[in-house]
């Protein structure tokens, strides 16, 4: 089983969200475990979690020694992990860290909020920090559901029908060929006859090729760097 910790200060926000859909039926078949850790168990002496920055400047930042001993106290529960930093600096994320990710680590992640934490923290427990884009969160918990939904349906079994992601946008370089279902006439447009013919060679072959031109048209980098 895989295992998936997020250390936040705003637990219930991922509580709820991994409480439903293909996230839900991974853990009811125990083929993936979630957990959420509130920070606040681990704040100081004073009950506090955060503090002014050294040096001045707006906003508060997240303390070293509660998010280390959160994330230890993770780690001392698993054998093998990736501790993950969400950040704004971080790596962008892709579907190939994602694929990597779900088939060899137990995570921990970790969502940052305020200003971010205190870079010591960073250096010391983190392995990878990961970005979900170039803009900027209130909260790391979003970014945390985005990672989590991404790996959880990776993970063999999770989504019930293996062949789901096989044709997926990003999985093999090129994003997916359009879908259709009924009724076959929408407000003058047909589904594409070859659809309909029941071939199954002819449909694979018109698919492969609808990719390409999807991919050409919406994100010809994806096919450079194929070609690369
Ligand atoms: N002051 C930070 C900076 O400029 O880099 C931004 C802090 S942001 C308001 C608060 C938290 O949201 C971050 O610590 C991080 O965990 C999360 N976050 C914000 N944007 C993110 C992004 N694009 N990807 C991943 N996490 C993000």
């Amino acid at each position: 089983m895989r295992h998936i910790y997020v250390i936040s200060v705003f637990p219930e926000l991922i509580r709820d969200f991994i409480n439903y859909g293909v996230l839900k039926k991974g853990q009811d078949k125990s083929l993936i475990n979630i957990e959420t850790i509130n920070l606040r168990d681990f704040s100081d002496k004073n009950g506090y979690v955060d503090d002014k920055p050294y040096g001045g400047g707006a906003g508060m930042v997240l303390q070293a020694q509660p998010l280390i001993d959160a994330t230890r106290y993770v780690k001392s529960k698993l054998k093998n992990y990736k501790c993950i930093y969400l950040s704004p600096k971080g790596k962008k994320v892709n579907q190939e860290m994602i694929v990597k990710t779900a088939n060899n680590d137990n995570l921990i992640i970790i969502a940052g909020r305020y200003e971010g934490v205190d870079q010591r923290f960073i250096d010391l427990e983190v392995d990878e920090e990961w970005s979900i884009g170039d803009y900027i969160l209130s909260g790391g918990e979003v970014a945390a559901c985005v990672i989590i939904d991404a790996v959880a349906r990776m993970i063999p079994g999770v989504l019930g029908h293996e062949d789901s992601n096989k044709e997926e946008s990003f999985t093999n370089g090129y994003l997916e060929y359009p879908h259709y279902t009924r009724p076959e006439k929408v407000e003058g447009k047909n589904v594409p006859k070859v659809l309909l013919s029941g071939n199954h060679e002819e449909i694979r072959v018109w698919r492969e090729k609808q990719a390409m031109l999807v991919t050409n048209n919406k994100r010809s980098d994806l096919i450079k760097k194929k070609l690369s």
